[in-house]
């Protein structure tokens, strides 16, 4: 349920909503908005009287959110919310951002050697695994902290941000302590316990959609962040199991809008998972920007045919190179731009 004030109400108005929501027995969280600020009741049992908070000086309405997700949902938060990382890199905004590195940290060279390059082609966010999720127990697991240390290295000698994933509830913390975005996987989207621990961490998160979840079943999930206090989410489109098998994953750019006009959160797209054939990668990553995606998690690999993990989607550098160009003018066409690319080492240009 949501408490929306006059444009003109007062902060001692808005103190006496949220006092009365917190009498009644349920949280309250005001929510600024362009035109006026909102409260929103939390944990709303079917049994709030709406009439006591209507009566209220500066109240304008009183309404029902009446999705199952509250927190993420539009009727919650009209604006859009913009996620803004420490390198300034904003996710959400009209700039489009491009997030890019391989699926896995492998060593101190392939890291820093890609940031590098990815910095200077206009990436601003590295990627890379450091504890990996992989279908097969005998598959390539990640370097684990090794891997975090070198992530954060490779942020010192570039000014990219970092996003690794966190697959387990207790490695949260540690992840949070190197990276700037936590990254949830694919297939710990409906991990709550994971969900919690990372909503209460303090740092903004990754939320990828599962291989066979839904819509409402994602925005759901990001629920459970939003529900700990984190509203630093960034979902991801990275596509959902198909009867086809040209391709790894069927990449729903569907979704995009699907999303946008769901949710106020910002949504990017991961063509490299969603198709998982490299030669597919590029013509999606446009489509996807097309689309109204906030950016874009591209695997990248120096040497794609030695990756330990995802070779076969990973693009060769000078193929990234090319697609900022594209991506550049694509946005441009739509009124966004790039997130304007990072040059000095360690600083904004
Ligand atoms: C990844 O980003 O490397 C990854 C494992 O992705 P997903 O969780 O989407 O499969
Ligand atoms: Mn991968």
């Amino acid at each position: 349920m949501l408490v929306v004030m006059n444009h003109n109400a007062g902060n001692e108005d808005i103190d006496r909503v949220v006092e009365t929501i917190r009498e009644m027995g349920y949280e309250a969280r005001p929510i600024p908005g362009r035109q006026r600020t909102s409260v929103g009741l939390i944990g709303n049992d079917g049994r709030v009287d709406a009439g006591r908070l209507e009566g209220l000086p500066g109240v304008r309405e009183v309404i029902p959110v009446t999705k199952p997700y509250k927190q993420v949902s539009r009727e919650w938060k009209e604006d859009d919310t913009v996620v803004t990382l420490p390198n300034g890199t904003a996710i959400g905004g009209p700039e489009v951002a491009l997030f890019a590195g391989p699926c896995a940290v492998e060593s101190e060279e392939q890291i820093l050697g890609i940031a590098r390059r990815l910095r200077d082609a206009g990436a601003t966010v590295l990627r890379g695994g450091a504890f990996k999720p992989r279908t097969s127990p005998y598959s390539f697991q990640g370097l684990g902290l090794e891997g975090l240390k070198l992530l954060a290295r490779a942020r010192e000698e570039t000014g990219l941000a970092v996003i690794t994933e966190a697959i387990d509830p207790e490695g949260v913390d540690l992840v949070a302590e190197y990276a700037d975005v936590i990254q949830i996987g694919a297939r710990n989207m409906q991990n709550y316990p994971l969900l919690r621990r990372a909503g209460r961490v303090g740092k903004p998160v990754l939320l990828k959609r599962g291989m066979s979840a839904t819509i409402n079943e994602l925005l759901l999930a990001a629920e459970y962040l939003l529900a700990e206090g984190n509203d630093q989410v960034i979902l991801c489109e990275r596509g959902v199991r198909s009867f086809d098998t040209h391709t790894r994953n069927l990449l729903d750019l569907t979704a995009i809008p699907v999303v946008k006009s769901l949710s106020h959160l910002p949504i990017i797209a991961d063509p490299s998972h969603g198709t998982g054939v490299r030669a597919k990668v590029i013509p999606m990553a446009r489509a996807a920007v097309a689309a109204g995606a906030d950016g874009l998690i591209v695997e990248v690999h120096p040497d794609p045919t030695r990756a330990l993990s995802d070779g076969a989607q990973s693009l060769y550098p000078e193929q990234f190179e090319e697609l900022v160009g594209q991506i550049e003018v694509i946005a441009r066409a739509i009124g966004r731009s790039l997130v304007p690319a990072l040059h000095a080492a360690g600083s904004r240009g």
